[in-house]
């Protein structure tokens, strides 16, 4: 264990102290140090589950199985229902602990546990009836759709309670079991969900585990697994690919993201500046679908670059918890030096041209400033890699054809805008771009029941609504000769 504020050691932090295995909380052994991101110093230690935890998580949920599969979609409904209650019910007491692990604006922490209580209701509602596919002189055919089994959810640091609740919401509601993993930067909120929420379901249903990379693979490889849900980066993901081939789990990969935007020159400036500037910058860029290369036609460049530096340089950055703020730090410790370092690369590239910010600020945690810089070109990693963090690159464009053409050519493929008062214009360029979601006049909507995930390297398969849902389920032929 290790100082706190050189005076207290370290403890397990209030309801975040046991995983969720068959139902009762289990507290390890061993235990690993959360920071604060605002601070750069450790503020609690996290449980860390071993294979023998994993083992009794992945036994809970096949026992479990069979009861929860046999229930109707009404029941599971009512479940998932009392459950996003308790968690937005709770969204004021969990917020200060959410803000402390992530960073995020407490406003924002409070946002998104209220959301994800929302989103599972939503995910809950989606209608999922099985078919008749015909009924005619050649007898009946009916689709069934039947729970794959226990399914393995692997959540990311951004959005750590919407990301995994989520999963939870899919899984649960179509007759699966679950476990949980939330990242190891990110794991006190979700042990304190967990620790609510474990008197709700039957035992076994849905179980938490925190860990490491480590636990991540375990389960990517464990044979009582069926499915692995994951939301991470495009390098793990190729990971968990490559693992869940040896007992071919059925997987679902949402993946990072290098979103264009491109504003044409006939946009609603103040709208597409607006709409950029939120994109860019909420949760201070880390979101798998922010807005992270900006297009802009050239005639409308300087008045569309002066209004988006406008918004940009009016947020107010600093810590989470001290209220009013629009952003928080850089959520850990090496995405902070992977933003720092595409900062730095691009301001020495010739031509690089810092429109507002390009301050790393000084003090402790890991802030920098929002930042919006041109003259670069597709060559530099700020504009063909994906920074997630807080500084955007704005480049222009002299056709519709050649800004397609740039926004196209990486291996990323999750989402992408066209800004224009032209729908039919609009809508033939984003026909042209290769991203799971395009946005005309907005960028970044997250809905449930509306399919969501990536092309390309961005992702494999869909997640939400009927489509992304079905990933949750395995198809089953009925059929029969007709009398
Ligand atoms: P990451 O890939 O580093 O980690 C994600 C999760 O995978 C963590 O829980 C981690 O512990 C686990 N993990 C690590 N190694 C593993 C392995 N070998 N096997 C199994 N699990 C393993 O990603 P991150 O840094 O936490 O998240 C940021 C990334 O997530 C960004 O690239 C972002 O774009 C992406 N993201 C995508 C979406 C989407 O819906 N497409 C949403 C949010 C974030």
């Amino acid at each position: 264990m290790s100082e706190v504020d050189g005076l207290n050691r370290l403890q397990f932090a209030d309801g975040a102290d046991a995983h969720l295995i068959g139902g009762r909380p289990v507290t390890g052994n061993a235990g690993f140090e959360v920071i604060d991101p605002a601070t750069g110093r450790a503020f609690a230690l996290c449980p860390d589950a071993s294979r023998a935890d994993l083992d009794a998580a992945v036994a809970a949920a096949r026992a479990a199985f069979p009861g929860w599969a046999a229930r109707t979609y009404e029941d599971r409904r009512a479940l998932i229902a009392a459950l996003a209650d308790r968690i937005s019910a709770a969204a004021d007491d969990l917020a200060p602990l959410l803000t402390r692990e992530h960073g995020k604006p407490l406003a924002q922490a409070r946002m998104e546990l209220a959301v994800s209580g929302h989103h599972m209701k939503q995910l809950s509602a989606l209608d999922l009836a099985d078919e008749v596919l015909r009924d005619d002189e050649r007898g009946k055919v009916e689709l069934r759709w039947h729970p794959l089994g226990v399914v393995g959810a692997i959540a990311p640091w951004n959005f750590p309670i919407a990301l995994a609740m989520h999963k939870v919401a899919q899984a649960l509601y179509t007759g699966n079991t679950l476990i949980l993993k939330p990242s190891p930067y990110t794991p006190l909120t979700t042990l304190a969900i967990g620790r609510l929420v474990a008197d709700l379901l039957p035992p076994g249903v849905l179980n938490i585990l925190a860990g490491g990379n480590d636990l991540g693979a375990w389960m990517t490889a464990h044979e009582g697994i069926d499915k692995i849900s994951f939301t991470g980066s495009v390098a793990t993901g190729k990971k968990v690919m490559a693992s869940a081939a040896a007992t071919l789990k059925r997987i679902t990969l949402e993946l990072g993201g290098n979103d264009a935007t491109l504003v044409l020159e006939d946009a609603d400036l103040d709208l597409a500046a607006a709409g950029v500037a939120r994109s860019g910058f909420y949760n201070c860029g880390q979101i798998c679908m922010a807005i992270k290369r900006v297009y802009v036609a050239e005639p409308v460049r300087d008045a569309f670059l002066g209004k988006l530096v406008e918004k940009v340089s009016a947020l107010k950055v600093g810590p989470g918890s001290a209220g009013g703020m629009d952003m928080g730090p850089i959520q850990n410790g090496p995405q902070y030096e992977k933003v720092k370092a595409y900062l730095a690369d691009a301001l020495a590239r010739p031509g690089a041209q810092v429109l507002t910010g390009g301050q790393v600020l000084p003090g402790e945690g890991y802030f920098i400033e929002p930042t919006v810089i041109a003259g670069l070109d597709e060559t530099v990693p700020l504009v063909c890699e994906e920074q997630f963090g807080p500084v955007m690159p704005v480049l222009s464009f002299a056709s519709e054809d050649e800004a397609v053409q740039r926004a196209n050519d990486s291996r990323f493929g999750l989402g992408a805008s066209v800004w224009s008062t032209d729908e039919t214009r609009a809508r033939a360029v984003a026909g042209q771009l290769m991203a799971g979601t395009v946005w005309i006049n907005r960028h970044g909507l997250n809905e449930s029941d509306v399919p969501f995930g990536g092309m390309k390297e961005s992702g494999y398969g869909r997640e939400h609504g009927v489509l992304g849902i079905r990933a949750y389920q395995e198809l089953q032929v009925v059929s029969r000769p007709v009398g």
